[in-house]
């Protein structure tokens, strides 16, 4: 049943060191084979929508990674993007996901559709020297104005080690890349790191949004992180919004934009384009139809 619930978790399961060991193993040969040979396609991003609170309009969308594995079936990126970090794999699955969002947002243009797109980016790959320069050409290869890729690091990570964090979050800035910062209020924050991150969004994490209908504190803190944020001249994004009663919490609590399974779960790219460009899809998500030319 580990198996079914978790994905890759029936791994941890293993009854002995040794079998434990055999199985990891394993399964770096399958992930690097998963990098390597791409074209096999066990690896992909999907994509889940952020929308303006204020009217349920698409600003954009997260790509989020899925490796399908032949044998376990889909393993989930928490679990494989720390085996990615353990095995020295994160470099190139890092660089393959800025690859294949740049690639997927150059076609989405094509289309005229001219998509913001957020990828994840973890510590170790916030730390890798050659970050920038690949972000920079993965640009030029497809011709895309800066401004429409946007970077989540998480609170957590941005915080522990704030030097590069500073250093990376400028070249990043300087490129024209817009950054986020993910899962806020479950890491540590300075207050004075913060206001020199140059970030524009901020995203409160889910945990605050699931307890905002039973807990006055949860209400307190939303309301305490959105105040922050608007000071700081951040926007604000809730994460894992499910129901319309958060919903109406959070607009009225001044979140700037929704993100959650209430409006889109994470979906393949052909299925988004489909809703915005034939229209169908989810019935609260609204997109701005596409112009004829990007
Ligand atoms: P995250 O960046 O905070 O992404 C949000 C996670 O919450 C996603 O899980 C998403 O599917 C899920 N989610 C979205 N809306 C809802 C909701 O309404 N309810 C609930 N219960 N869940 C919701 P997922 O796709 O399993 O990703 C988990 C984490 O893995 C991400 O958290 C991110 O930290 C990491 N991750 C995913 N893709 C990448 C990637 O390409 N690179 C890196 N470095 N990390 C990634
Ligand atoms: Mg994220
Ligand atoms: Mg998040
Ligand atoms: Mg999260």
């Amino acid at each position: 049943e580990a198996k079914r619930q978790g994905g890759g978790r029936a791994l941890f399961f293993a009854p002995d060191m040794e079998s434990e060991t055999r199985d990891l193993a394993a399964l770096r040969l399958d992930l690097r084979r998963a990098i390597e040979q791409h074209g096999r396609g066990e690896l992909s991003l999907h994509y889940q929508p952020k929308v303006r609170a204020s009217d349920g309009h698409v600003t954009g969308v997260e790509a989020l990674l899925r490796w399908h594995h032949p044998e376990r079936g889909p393993i989930s990126p928490l679990v494989f993007i720390e085996l990615a970090e353990r095995f020295g794999l994160i470099e190139a699955l890092g660089d393959w996901v800025i690859d294949e969002a740049c690639l997927q947002m150059a076609h989405w243009r094509t289309q005229g559709l001219a998509l913001r797109v957020a990828v994840n980016l973890s510590m170790h790959q916030l730390r890798r020297p050659g970050l920038v320069a690949h972000v920079q050409q993965a640009l030029r290869r497809h011709g895309l104005p800066p401004e429409q890729l946007m970077f989540e690091i998480t609170e957590s990570a941005a915080m522990t080690h704030i030097d590069t964090t500073l250093r990376v979050f400028a070249e990043l800035a300087r490129l024209g890349t817009e950054l986020s910062i993910d899962d806020f209020g479950t890491g540590y924050s300075s207050l004075s790191y913060l206001r020199r991150l140059p970030a524009s969004q901020l995203k409160i994490d889910r945990s605050f949004v699931k307890d905002l209908d039973s807990s006055a504190d949860a209400r307190a803190i939303v309301e305490a992180v959105v105040r922050l944020a608007h000071a700081l001249g951040l926007a604000v994004v809730a994460e894992g919004v499910e129901t319309e009663a958060q919903r109406e919490q959070l607009r009225a609590l001044q979140c700037d934009e929704l993100q959650g399974f209430l409006y889109s779960r994470p979906v393949p790219p052909d299925t988004l384009s489909a809703w915005a460009i034939e229209g169908g899809g989810p019935a609260l998500l609204r997109f701005d139809p596409p112009s004829a030319r990007p």
